[in-house]
């Protein structure tokens, strides 16, 4: 199904959110804090000045992992307030495929973006200014642009997990278990990550370890999209795109990206060619209609992956390929027979 999205302030029912105080059956309450199980139950029936942050402390794999609060709330008010969550495999990843996202929470009462950074960006390139930094000189610098770019997008929360791309790639790490942590702990309605016909293996193994997640845990989100950085997704049939108006707000959406100077500054220029893909799908989404948009951001619903845990990823995203292939063939088999 092919839809457009506007950024119109159809706003959702504030009361929502403010019910989203982490566990909420008796049972979730149970099995993750048992120790406080009785506090938790009166903060739920309404006693918000009780709360304490050792309810919300997000048991992560990696000790140098990190949790950032741009507006310095505490961590179980920043999950409280998330709807939509972001999962990248590399510091900058969220700021070039979620816009939608992003703006959607930007500035809202009734809506909150938490992104989760996989990868600590050690094995980045480096030229320039950087080209004599060691690894953990990278690491720091990539950590804190990824900083710069959630306080800049008005993030209720940024997890930065500190995998090395090895690590997640062998898939041996507890990326799975992680992820389900920040899932249950945030009860997004809506989870962006990466697509699954990306062709950067990180990606798709991120990809993977979330779909993983999410059939694993016991939080269960509206939607999951998968969204473009290597491989954009105009191939997709047009019915099958989702697709998402991100004409507003450029001046923020180039400083999202605009903060990356250490991916940037070496001559890959990931800002203008981010903008220019979304301003390219929005004339070429329509071929007989004027252009609605200035920048539209396509992504593939992968919700189907959670509503039928046996589905094969790779199955599910080939059968993708094949309506595409389907309909080159059809089409030059029709305009063959003249
Ligand atoms: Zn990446």
């Amino acid at each position: 199904m092919c839809s457009v999205e506007q950024l119109d302030p159809d706003l959702e029912d504030a009361s929502q959110v403010a019910g989203l105080l982490g566990p909420q059956t008796d049972q979730d309450i149970d099995a993750r804090h048992p120790q406080q199980a009785e506090k938790f139950r009166e903060i739920r029936q309404g006693f918000p000045s009780v709360i304490r942050e050792d309810f919300f402390t997000l048991k992560l794999s990696h000790p140098s992992a990190e949790l950032y609060i741009p507006d310095g709330r505490p961590p179980a008010q920043a999950y409280a307030r998330t709807t939509h969550l972001g999962i990248g495999a590399h510091p900058d990843d969220l700021e070039f495929m979620t816009w939608w996202a992003i703006l959607r929470c930007f500035q809202s009462l009734e809506r909150g973006f938490t992104g989760v950074t996989v990868t600590d960006g050690r094995g980045s390139s480096r030229v320039d200014e950087y080209a004599g930094y060691s690894d953990d000189e990278m690491r720091s610098v990539r950590l804190k642009e990824q900083k710069r770019a959630a306080m800049i997008g008005d993030y209720a929360a940024l997890v930065c997990l500190d995998y090395s791309s090895a690590e997640v790639r062998s898939r041996e790490s507890r990326l799975v278990e992680d992820l389900i942590e920040i899932l249950e702990a945030t009860r997004p309605r809506e989870v962006y990550t990466h697509n699954l016909a990306d062709k950067h293996e990180t990606h798709v193994a991120v990809t993977l370890a979330v779909i993983q997640a999410l059939r694993s845990c016991r939080h269960r989100p509206d939607k999951v999209y998968g969204c473009e950085v290597w491989r954009c997704l105009d191939w997709m049939l047009d019915t099958d795109k989702v697709v998402f108006d991100v004409s507003a707000h450029e001046n923020l959406t180039m400083s999202l990206m605009g903060v990356y100077d250490s991916q940037i500054a070496g001559g890959k220029r990931y800002d203008l060619a981010t903008q220019g893909r979304k301003r390219a799908n929005a004339t070429y989404h329509m071929s007989h209609a004027a252009d609605r948009a200035s920048c539209l951001e396509l992504a593939m619903d992968m919700t189907a992956l959670l509503e039928d845990p046996s589905l094969d990823p790779a199955a599910f995203v080939l059968a993708h390929v094949d309506r595409f292939r389907q309909d080159v063939e059809l089409r030059i088999g029709r305009l063959s027979q003249k």
